[in-house]
């Protein structure tokens, strides 16, 4: 121990260096919960999906990925995006009203999984946690506030209808509706 306790607004501002404090710590930050992965020395790739860690960031290659779970150093480990959809962090929430054929059912999908595949480029904790089907809407969650509001305003730009981007106040959550 022996660190000072930080004040809250400090605290924010050390969001990103939490994942550095010892475990003991924790209970100093009620949502260490959303530190992504301790540093991983090493190669490293996610035993869930086909992300890989060489350098400082996460990538997806299925063949490099692959290549370097037959390496002998290599650390298995759950990447951010996995490890929040593990943890069941979610952020956004996305409801589709729609009453598509089902070309154009297929065209929203497609769009809807190219946004998880851009937004997961640049942040690895990016992710869709669930999508379901149900009658004339899709229900989707997400582990970024930004993923649900990117799919809201990627299905307005593509098949215009009416979208409402609502985040909580004093939370860290995004309600997104997109209709038809
Ligand atoms: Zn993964």
């Amino acid at each position: 121990m022996g660190l000072p306790r930080p004040s809250p607004r400090k605290m924010r501002q050390e969001h990103h260096k939490r994942a550095a404090y010892t475990g003991d710590l924790n209970w100093f930050f009620p949502d260490s919960q959303f530190a992504d992965q301790e540093d991983i020395p090493g190669p490293a790739v996610c035993s869930r999906c086909h992300a890989y860690l060489e350098t400082d960031h996460w990538l997806y290659d299925e063949r490099r990925s692959n290549a370097l779970r037959d390496q002998p150093d290599v650390h298995l480990t759950l990447c951010p995006g996995c490890l929040r959809v593990e943890r069941r962090l979610y952020e956004g929430e996305v409801i589709v009203h729609h009453d598509w054929s089902e070309v154009a059912k297929t065209d929203a999908l497609n769009l809807i999984h190219n946004e998880e595949a851009r937004a997961r480029a640049t942040n690895p904790s990016a992710r869709i946690a669930l999508m379901e089907d149900r009658d004339g809407e899709l229900y989707i969650l997400t582990t970024t506030q930004f993923l649900a509001e990117r799919i809201g305003k990627e299905l307005k730009k593509a098949f215009k209808g009416s979208l409402k981007v609502m985040p909580l106040p004093r939370e860290r959550f995004t309600r997104v509706r997109w209709a038809a």
